[in-house]
Formats: C-alpha cells, structure tokens, sequence
C-alpha cells in the first residue's frame, strides 16, 4: 500500500513519510485509532515506503519487489501479531499469530481497515476472545533475533497490544526498548488506556484521526456484503427496541434485550452497542435542532423523527452512557442475558 493509497488522515501520512526521510526513525510507535480509521493502512504505507527501493515525491514506488512483497503482506522482514485464541481453523493446540497468517493476509489485503470483529470472524473464533499470549513474544523474539533477510527494516506490525497480558509484555519489554538496528515495533490500538504502561511509555504516540464522513464512505464501499447484512439486523433490532420502549411494551423490550444477548459472538455484541449508540446519537442531535450534523439519511429520516419527538429531553444521554458502559461489561465476561436484560429494562424506565 502507497500513502497514496491511504483513505483519511492525509497529515498523518505526511509526518511518517517526513520521519522516514529525516532518518530519525522510531523504533517503537504507538497509532491509536477508532476502529476502522486506517491505522493498519497507515502502518503498511510506512513500512513500505521505508523500505521501497525507488522512493519519489514522499511516497513508496508500488512496483519494486520490496512494494510488491509488503502489499501482498508477504515481505520476509515484516512480522504480524494479533489477538488469537484456539479454533477450527488452525489443528494448533497453543495457537499464535503464524497459524492464522494466512487469513490474516487474506483479510488486510482486501480491507486494511477491518475491524477486531472481522478479525475473528476471518481467522473463525467469533466466540471467543483474541489474546496475544507469551508464545507470541517467544516467536518473535526468535524471528527478529535471525539476521534480515534484505537489507532493508525489519518491521512488527502489532495489532491490538491492549490483548497482550503482564507476562508478555514482560518478555517483550528489552526488545521494544533496545531493538536490533533497523527494527521497528508498530503498535495499533483501539484503547490507548488498556495498552500496559510499561510498552505505552516506550512508544511515540501518533493520533489517528476519525475519518469524514466522505471517506468512511469509501471504506464502506469497500466492504464485503456481510457488513450490510450486519446492518439491516442491527437496525431491525435497534428499531424494535426503541419502539417497543416509545410504546410502554414491557415484554417486547425485554425480548429485544434477550435478542441482544443472543447475537452469536462478544465481538457482535459490542458491535451492537457502537452502533446502537451511534443511533442514540442521531437521535439527539435532532432533538438539538442540529439535522444537519446528525448524520441522518433521507431513508431513515421518518423513524429517526419519530423518535426524537417521542423519547423525552435527557434519554438520550443516560441511554448513551448505559450502553457503553454495557460494551466494557461484555469484555470482562459478564453474563450477557444479564447486562442486556438490564440494559433494556433501564432505557425503559429511563423514558
Ligand atoms: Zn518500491
């Protein structure tokens, strides 16, 4: 992938393209995104353009065997590590980041900016959560200790550091501070907070910026059809729910909570409550007088009105703040039929 290529966060680019050209390099960066914002895309047009073995105008060639080698994620001097946990794909009884690489490629080159649930949906653990294990560190230590095999960086691409746990980062800790020459640890994180202080504080942060609403478009666009699927169940579901609470229906509120907890993953469930808040939030900026900031499109405008005629001043900011803190919930294994059974019951008196 060329900068070029990156959709959004055109400023971002330039200052790693900048840092490549200075020469001062660092070995361990930190790029903290909202899921889905190109932070992946970013990290392989860097890797790529430092590599690249006839650079123009800021920006890789795309053509040189390097280019070549990193856009179809195979150049063998770039590493990946991301969340993984046992499952069908792979006969690994301690599965790590290599038994799923090849899924993994699969899905970056069709759509670097997937996000963690098309992950476990690609390498088929939606039912579980990814972990990045101390099995990783000790792969990878022994991967970086082997001379490069071109004479070009050596890059770790790591997905999702905050799935990493104590021990792990313990083992990795030396080899981010005092990497081999021309080594560099990329992290990529949704929740900057969650990442362990002891990798945080060794890394320059970089800022990934949330996309307009004209380039998440042109990443939408180049989504496979599941993903809208996905959204006309999540907008089924939501609607239900709003109407049965607008309409005093205890019972159908109830059974919309239980359909909730019955989408068949964690990650699908938290997927639910982002998008589920972002509906609420359509629905306050209208009762704000603010359409057009709301994001509403012309099909949905007479259910969104609806709404913000029916729920009253101050639902929707409870019901924000009650579905996120359900999405932290789900992550620390709390029973789901519990949290979402609650979560319904507390909208519905809410209103
Ligand atoms: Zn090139």
């Amino acid at each position: 992938m060329r900068f070029a290529d990156v959709i959004g966060n055109a400023s971002v680019a330039k200052m790693l393209s900048s840092m490549a050209d200075s020469g001062r390099v660092a070995h361990a960066m930190l790029l903290y995104e909202n899921e889905g914002c190109g932070a992946l895309a970013l990290a392989l047009a860097y890797v790529q353009y430092l590599n690249c073995s006839n650079p123009s105008g800021g920006d890789s060639c795309g053509e040189c065997p390097s280019c070549r080698q990193i856009s179809k994620l195979i150049h063998p001097d770039m590493h990946f590590i991301f969340p993984v946990n046992k499952g069908p794909k792979t006969s690994d009884e301690k599965p790590t980041s290599e038994s799923y690489l090849k899924y993994w490629r699969e899905l970056a080159v069709a759509d670097p900016y997937f996000t963690e649930a098309d992950l476990q949906r690609a390498i088929g653990i939606e039912s579980k959560s990814g972990l990045i294990a101390v099995a990783e560190a000790k792969s990878i230590i022994s991967k970086l200790s082997l001379s490069s095999v071109t004479d070009g960086y050596k890059a770790v691409i790591f997905y999702l550091p905050e799935k990493m746990n104590q021990e792990t980062a313990n083992r990795l800790l030396k080899l981010v501070e005092e990497p081999p020459a021309k080594t560099l640890f990329l992290f990529i994180t949704h929740a900057p907070e969650k990442v362990l202080q002891t990798i945080f504080s060794r890394c320059q942060s970089v800022r990934v910026m949330p996309l307009t609403k004209e380039e998440a478009a042109q990443i939408a666009a180049l989504k496979p059809a599941q993903d809208a699927e996905e959204s006309t169940i999540f907008m089924d579901l939501f609607s239900d729910l709003l109407r049965s609470i607008v309409s005093r229906d205890l019972m159908g509120t109830l059974e919309c909570g239980e359909a909730m907890a019955a989408l068949d993953s964690r990650e699908k469930q938290k997927a639910f409550c982002t998008f589920a808040a972002n509906c609420i939030r359509k629905i306050f900026m209208l009762q704000q007088n603010l359409p057009q900031i709301s994001d509403v499109e012309e099909h949905e405008i007479e259910f969104y009105s609806e709404m913000a005629s029916k729920c009253p001043k101050g639902f929707c900011v409870k019901a924000i703040t009650n579905i996120e803190k359900v999405a932290s919930m789900i992550d620390r294994n709390v029973n789901s039929k519990i949290l979402f059974c609650d979560l319904v019951n507390r909208m519905f008196l809410n209103i």
